[in-house]
């Protein structure tokens, strides 16, 4: 599952696990990012938001260690919580790049959207995060590059891609739709 910070991924995650625990199915989630935490603080790094601002190659390295951690497990069901980029200081760089993507094997992906307007709002209101500068045309922008990228994703693994709008309350009605299209 992919999409921009503030569309609602972790939202949506924590209700479709729910649902699906209701229905007694058994569904692990993981987040990429906070896997890469885990790497990068044994390194060193203190804050979450600061993993965006290591040299590309360093993240690359954590990628790679993550990914091989979520390869290692043997869950039936898994959901990975991710980007389809970060945007570093060297510019938009893939979430799933090809070597990750072979390490992992997505067999479907999700991709969350939202009215930019939503996702300004949701990114202004939530401080539990240390954000990048917010604005308007630089949400729309990024939309417009998790599309693509995610499309590439498809492209690499042969897997399709689901678009979801996480639209302003309507989270139950996102989560079923997720399940619906994944088949669980
Ligand atoms: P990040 O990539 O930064 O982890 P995220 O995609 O996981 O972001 P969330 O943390 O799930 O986003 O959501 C961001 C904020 O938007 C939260 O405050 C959440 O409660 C709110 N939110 C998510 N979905 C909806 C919705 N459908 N309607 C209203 N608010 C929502
Ligand atoms: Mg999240």
């Amino acid at each position: 599952m992919i999409g921009i910070p503030g569309v609602g991924k972790t939202t949506l995650l924590s209700k479709i696990v729910k649902i699906l625990n209701d229905n007694k199915k058994n569904v692990t989630r993981i987040s990429f990012g906070t896997l890469m935490f885990e790497v990068a603080k044994e390194n060193g790094l203190v804050d979450r938001d600061d993993l965006r601002k290591l040299p590309v190659t360093e993240q690359q390295r954590i990628q790679k260690i993550a990914a091989e951690k979520i390869a290692s497990q043997n869950e039936e069901i898994m959901i990975i919580d991710t980007h389809a980029f970060i945007n570093s200081p060297e510019g938009y760089y893939p979430g799933l790049p090809e070597h990750v993507l072979k390490i992992i094997k997505p067999t479907n992906f999700i991709s969350i959207s939202a009215k930019p307007e939503e996702i300004y709002n949701r990114r202004m209101t939530d401080d539990t995060r240390n954000r990048d500068k917010i604005t308007l045309p630089n949400i729309k922008k990024e939309l417009d590059v998790q599309s693509g990228m995610i499309s590439a994703c498809a492209v690499i693994t042969g897997s399709p891609v689901k678009h979801i709008l996480n639209s302003e309350g309507k989270v139950d009605e996102a989560a079923n739709k997720i399940i619906k299209a994944i088949g669980l």
